[in-house]
């Protein structure tokens, strides 16, 4: 067996290899991982402490690959989110096969590379059929399969589903799909969503909402959805994106929505960069507020909190790169985040929601990433940090997993 020093990690074989000193996220002191055959054979405590940090994988369960990729078609900055999804919509005359390809092929790169294994991508959908970008996504699925999971979420305004709702779920039950709406301020908001949870227990589907993605304190979605979901029973069935109008709402009333949440298994995805991004937006004007989602105390009152990419180059945020681990290092800062603590919101927390686990267990795959830094605060610090992306008990070279 060989040790591998940090100098010399190409070259990973089915021999068997050590890799010595590495701390690991989420245990005291210091490892060496044996792995054998593209699996972690053994980890043991180790002596040396010059392994570098070594992480799970990565899950990001909220994306928008039939958006992304886009921003330089866009004619102007958004300056709110229904500016932005005016423009997007605008755009959306351009989304054919070719072009869905590619850009959504382009995501998937990027984020494999960045040590991304799971994915879940909300799809906009409009009518009685499906749109272009789910039979397009779905094939880029099977073709990743292996190499990065990706579910896809339909991604319906409320408002739409007395007229579509039931052709909708049908083919997402068909497709292996998740049932998704956007809710914000709709009349009638309590029978529109019974409508919505009457489709998903008809065709035992999932459910993830985007609600309240907005700073009005009437913005309610998500008290109707927690009430569905305890009425039902859906327990670790029903996900809440955004939730922004949380963040200016009365502080009692919230707390007692989310403890309602956290009794019910509802979970919640938080999405800073765009969120802080679009919310509170005025041209000249320095944002007072950013919409970032009461994120600690919903974890305190027991909902499953994960924190996602949402938006990567579109309208909506003209940033990123599906690096959710530099997703996490904004989340730290705007959310006050003690890392250690908060990892597993953008690997195993949204993993298990997922029905999958990325933990480093002995006798699991060798997938991982390492980072050259002491600790997760320190690679946090250091954003040019040499990053290596393991599969299968071998270093992802920069060719591997490119799109032609
Ligand atoms: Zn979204």
């Amino acid at each position: 067996m060989r040790t591998i020093e940090t100098t010399s990690l190409a070259d990973a074989g089915a021999a068997g290899l050590r890799l010595a000193g590495a701390s690991l996220a989420g245990r005291e002191g210091h490892w060496d991982i044996a792995i054998s055959g593209g699996r972690i054979t053994a980890l043991a405590p180790s002596a040396r402490r010059d392994g570098g940090l070594v992480l799970p994988l990565l899950a990001d369960i909220h994306t928008h690959l039939d958006k992304t990729f886009t921003a330089s078609r866009m004619p102007a900055r958004a300056t709110s989110l229904f500016h932005a999804i005016e423009m997007m919509q605008a755009d959306a005359a351009l989304w054919d096969d070719a072009d869905l390809r590619r850009r959504a092929g382009r995501g998937l790169d990027r984020a494999y590379r960045h040590g991304t294994a799971l994915m879940r991508s909300h799809v906009d959908w409009y009518g009685a059929t499906p749109p272009a970008a789910w039979t397009v996504l779905r094939g880029l699925a099977d073709e990743w399969q292996g190499r990065l999971h990706l579910e896809l979420a339909s991604l319906t305004p409320l408002d739409l589903f007395a007229e579509v709702g039931e052709a909708i779920a049908g083919e997402v039950k068909a497709t292996g799909g998740v049932l998704g709406a956007f809710i914000y301020r709709n009349n009638d908001l309590e029978a529109r969503l019974a409508h919505v949870f009457d489709l998903a227990e008809k065709h035992d589907l999932l459910l993830d909402f985007h609600v309240d993605e907005g700073l009005d304190i009437e913005a309610r979605g998500i008290d109707a959805i927690v009430a569905e979901t305890e009425r039902r029973g859906l327990s670790g069935r029903v996900l809440c994106g955004h939730g922004c109008a949380l963040s200016v709402r009365d502080p009692s009333e919230v707390a007692d929505i989310l403890a309602r949440a956290g009794g019910a298994g509802v979970g919640l995805t938080v999405l800073p960069g765009c969120n802080a991004y679009l919310q509170d937006a005025r041209a000249g004007r320095t944002p007072r507020l950013r919409g970032l989602a009461p994120l600690h105390e919903a974890r305190d009152a027991g909902l499953a909190v994960m924190i996602g990419s949402d938006n990567v180059r579109d309208a909506f945020f003209p940033f990123g790169d599906y690096d959710l681990f530099d997703a996490f290092r904004s989340a730290t800062l705007l959310g006050h985040l003690q890392p250690e603590d908060w990892l597993d919101a953008v690997s195993e927390t949204p993993a298990r929601w997922m029905g999958r686990s990325l933990a480093l267990v002995e006798g699991g795959p060798a997938d991982f990433i390492r980072l050259d830094a002491e600790d997760l605060t320190d690679a946090l610090s250091r954003p040019r940090a040499d990053r290596q992306v393991w599969r299968g008990g071998r270093i992802l070279t920069d060719h591997e997993g490119e799109q032609t």
